[in-house]
């Protein structure tokens, strides 16, 4: 079922659990993803970044082969299909109207009156169409498929209540020290604001970064009302170590197939899914 984030996160809010955001890069990420949230009777968001937009050649692209292969591998849990930072109302639009189930505006490098208005139009145009939207406020460090950002700006607690009750968003990235792909060193994020935020907004929060930030951080995250968390660059390093190593094995034999080497990698990449489904509680939830 591709649905939107609403349901299923304000399930995982209130159970006390999150859902994971696999980003895809290709049609074999999106069967590893899908077979595995099946497999484990899990919700899973399925995220597309800028990057991939392209990659995959375009929004209507990528829906139909998620469309076509839900139908193909027979899913039966929650799906959502979610643009991973959308960049401007016009590609959460395009994202829409090409069938995808739940967008993210990042208006967070813009002045908090900008991304509030930005955002509530894309919430109005989303909800009469049955797709949900993830705001962000503050600044996630770190780069990802070309956003970069050099600090961290944690989320200002009276802005994210005033994008809340204004624009009535499904779930809120609040930036609170995590960042985007490695870490440097240990990541050290704001519990004492995010259960702040949490008591004052009242919906699911949105944890992006998730690789680096350790088991016992991600629980305590979940604990203050954290029902999302992204997970990307763990997936990708995965996968490029799992096929380094195959061809750094079998330098002179015969590696002749593209699709069982993609599939090599993804193996190890189903195991690391899994366990993080485990970790945030959301296997046999459907
Ligand atoms: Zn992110």
């Amino acid at each position: 079922m591709l649905v939107s984030m609403k349901d299923m996160l304000n399930n995982a809010y209130h159970e006390h659990y999150a859902v994971g955001q696999f980003n895809i890069n290709n049609l074999e990420w999106v069967a590893t993803v899908l077979k595995t949230a099946k497999e484990n009777r899990s919700p899973a968001i399925l995220g597309v970044s800028g990057g991939t937009i392209k990659h995959m050649l375009g929004f209507k692209t990528i829906h139909a082969i998620v469309k076509n292969a839900m139908d193909y591998l027979d899913i039966d849990v929650p799906i959502a299909l979610h643009l991973d930072h959308g960049q401007s109302y016009e590609s959460c639009f395009a994202a829409i109207n090409a069938g995808f189930s739940s967008v993210m505006f990042d208006g967070s490098h813009l002045p908090f009156e900008e991304n509030l208005e930005i955002t509530k139009r894309i919430v109005d145009y989303a909800h009469k169409r049955g797709v949900s939207v993830e705001a962000e406020l503050g600044t996630i460090a770190g780069s990802e498929d070309g956003i970069v950002n050099s600090q961290v700006i944690y989320a200002d607690p009276n802005q994210c209540l005033t994008m809340v009750k204004e624009t009535n968003v499904d779930c809120l990235a609040a930036a609170l020290g995590s960042t985007h792909g490695l870490y440097k060193g240990k990541a050290k994020l704001g519990f004492n604001e995010m259960q702040h935020i949490s008591n004052l907004i009242k919906i699911p929060l949105v944890l992006h970064g998730g690789t680096g930030i350790c088991d016992e951080d991600m629980l305590h995250a979940i604990s203050f009302g954290t029902a999302k968390i992204n997970v990307n660059t763990e997936n990708m390093y995965t996968w490029c170590v799992a096929v380094g190593k195959l061809f750094a094995e079998q330098k002179d034999h015969d590696i002749n197939d593209p699709r069982k080497v993609i599939n090599h990698g993804l193996n190890p990449v189903a195991e690391k899914i899994t366990e993080r489904m485990k970790l945030f509680g959301s296997v046999n939830r459907y």
